[in-house]
C-alpha cells in the first residue's frame, strides 16, 4: 500500500454565495480529520443547477477568494470552472489524483450531498479516489446519514468519517433571497463578502 504524504480535503460547492457554513464545515473537517490543507473548488456548470439564479464562476471564484483569504489552511482551485460542459466530481477527483499521487483526498459534504451521492455520476469512481467527511447536523439527520453512510460503505467501500458540528441553518439560497428583499445578511457571510455583494449589487434586483 502506497503511504500518502498529505491529507488534503476538497470542498466542492457551488457556492452561490459562499457563506459561514461552508466555513465552519470546512474548519469543522479540517480539525477533525486531521487535515493538512483544504481546497476548495467552486462547481462548474451543473446539471442539477440549470433552474436556478447562479453567478457566473469568476464571481463566485472572487467570494470565495475573499471568504478564505485569511486561513492559511484554505485555498482554492478553478479546476471545474475552466473545463468545458458539465462538471462530475469523478472527473475532478481522478484529475486531482494523478497529478498529486502523494495526496490522499477527503471530500468535504453536508449531509445533502451524502444522501444523494449515488445518484451522481459513476459514484464507485468518486469513492475509490477519496474519503468521505460528511457534516451531520441534528439527531434526525444522524441516523438518516448513518443509514445512507453505511449502504455507501457495504456498496462501494467507502471510507466516510462523519463530523460533529455545530448547527447553522445558513443557506445559500435564503441568502439569495434576503438579497432581493432588502434584508441583512450580516454575520451570514465574511464581512469581505458582504461588501462585495453590496458593491457589485449581486443578487440585487
Ligand atoms: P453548495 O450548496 O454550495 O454547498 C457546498 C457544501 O456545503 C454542501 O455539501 C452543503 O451541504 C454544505 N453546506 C451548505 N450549507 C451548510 C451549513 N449551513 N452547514 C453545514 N454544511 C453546509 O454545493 P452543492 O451545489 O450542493 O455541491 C456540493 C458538491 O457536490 C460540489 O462539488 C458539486 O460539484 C458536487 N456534486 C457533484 C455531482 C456529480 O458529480 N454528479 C452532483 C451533485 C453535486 P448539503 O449537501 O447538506 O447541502
Amino acid at each position: 500500500m502506497t503511504i500518502k504524504s498529505k491529507k488534503i480535503g476538497i470542498m466542492g460547492g457551488t457556492f452561490n454565495p459562499v457563506h459561514m457554513g461552508h466555513l465552519l464545515l470546512a474548519e469543522c473537517a479540517r480539525e477533525q480529520a486531521k487535515l493538512d490543507q483544504i481546497l476548495f473548488i467552486p462547481s462548474g456548470y451543473s446539471y442539477m443547477k440549470e433552474d436556478q439564479n447562479v453567478l457566473s464562476g469568476a464571481e463566485r471564484l472572487k467570494l470565495v477568494s475573499l471568504s478564505i483569504a485569511d486561513n492559511p489552511y484554505f485555498s482554492l482551485s478553478d479546476m471545474e470552472l475552466t473545463r468545458d460542459g458539465y462538471t462530475y466530481t469523478y472527473e475532478t477527483l481522478e484529475l486531482l489524483c494523478k497529478d498529486n499521487p502523494d495526496a490522499a483526498y477527503f471530500f468535504i459534504t453536508g449531509a445533502d450531498s451524502l444522501l444523494s451521492l449515488d445518484r451522481w455520476k459513476f459514484p464507485e469512481r468518486i469513492l475509490s479516489n477519496c474519503s468521505l467527511v460528511t457534516a451531520v447536523r441534528g439527531d434526525t439527520e444522524l441516523q438518516e446519514v448513518k443509514v445512507a453512510a453505511e449502504r455507501l460503505e457495504k456498496k462501494y467501500g467507502a471510507h466516510i468519517l462523519l463530523l460533529d458540528m455545530p448547527r447553522t441553518d445558513i443557506s445559500s439560497t435564503d441568502i439569495r433571497a434576503r438579497l432581493a428583499s432588502g434584508r441583512s445578511i450580516r454575520y451570514m457571510v465574511p464581512e469581505p463578502v458582504a461588501q462585495y455583494i453590496y458593491e457589485k449589487q449581486l443578487f440585487i434586483r
